[in-house]
């Protein structure tokens, strides 16, 4: 048995700060983010696909681009979240405290689900990468 996977890539801009940490990176700082979205299967569709990515385009890269592409993605428990957002409104307030990890893992199980399983897609993991030195991923 043989099992496919295809990445469907996707870059944007973004700030965030990692509130609580120790270093720099409790800092507003940014990052070129480079989202990989794997997607697996064991049989491929009558066209010879595991996924048309024209769908990952539209759903997935399409909710990356509007909620969190040229924002401010802030931990909504950040205590200085609600300041932010009033002074700049297109701040993103998430559910984690914004690494790489804690993304992949909201995005793979929460946001991932609710886009794709209506299409018969299943992510199956996910790799981010903010710098051409630093990744994270997280997988079913
Ligand atoms: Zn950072």
């Amino acid at each position: 048995m043989v099992k496919y996977s295809i990445i469907r890539k996707h870059e944007i801009q973004a700030a965030h700060r990692v509130y609580g940490h120790k270093g720099k990176c409790s800092n507003f700082h940014g990052h070129s983010y480079v989202f990989q979205i794997y997607c697996s299967s064991e049989k491929l569709d009558d066209l010879g696909m595991v996924v048309d990515f024209d769908i990952i385009r539209t759903t997935f890269c399409q909710w990356i681009d509007d909620n969190y592409d040229h924002r401010m993605i802030l931990w909504d428990k950040d205590p200085i979240a609600q300041d932010v957002l009033a002074i700049d409104p297109t701040t993103m307030l998430v559910p984690y405290n914004p690494t790489l990890e804690n993304m992949a893992e909201y995005l793979l199980t929460q946001i991932a689900p609710q886009l794709l399983n209506k299409h018969g897609i299943v992510v199956d993991k996910i790799v981010i990468d903010e710098s051409s030195k630093c990744s994270a991923s997280c997988e079913l």
